[in-house]
């Protein structure tokens, strides 16, 4: 088995890495954008989830494949925590894939004010010592 890479995701300062947010996090280390589907009603999540909200079924992960997204709704956060503050005001955006599955990010190149109902496109990050990855929207 290979050794478990140290991973984190941007979004969030918890390092509890459960065996399935570890794997969720290796995909993403490879571009590879996960969803999970719960394997009895077949609801799915994204960010996934390792358990379903309606019956606490085990989900098991699949890939999005989908890239190009739609504005769905944004905030501009003009007061960020700490440890955003350098990036402040920042956009975080609920993007619409066709299949209907969203997903929150920031808009990190936006050079006006966003619009809902505009193109986006999912991108991935990494930190310079490839520990942290993220996904965000481009426009
Ligand atoms: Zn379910």
């Amino acid at each position: 088995m290979a050794e478990k890479k140290e991973l984190y995701l941007g979004y969030t300062t918890d390092k509890a890495i459960t065996p399935f947010m570890q794997s969720f996090l290796e995909h993403l280390d490879q571009g590879r954008l996960m969803k999970s589907k719960c394997g009895k009603c077949g609801k799915e999540y994204l960010p996934p989830r390792q358990h379903c909200q309606k019956d606490m079924s085990e989900c098991t992960l699949a890939e999005v494949t989908e890239r190009d997204a739609k504005l769905y709704s944004y905030v501009i956060v003009d007061f960020a925590p700490e440890s955003l503050s350098s990036r402040q005001p920042y956009v975080v955006a609920i993007g619409q894939f066709p299949s209907g599955l969203k997903l929150t990010a920031h808009i990190t190149n936006l050079m006006s004010l966003p619009e809902v109902g505009m193109k986006l496109k999912l991108g991935f990050d990494k930190s310079p010592d490839g520990k942290m990855v993220t996904y965000r929207w481009l426009v």
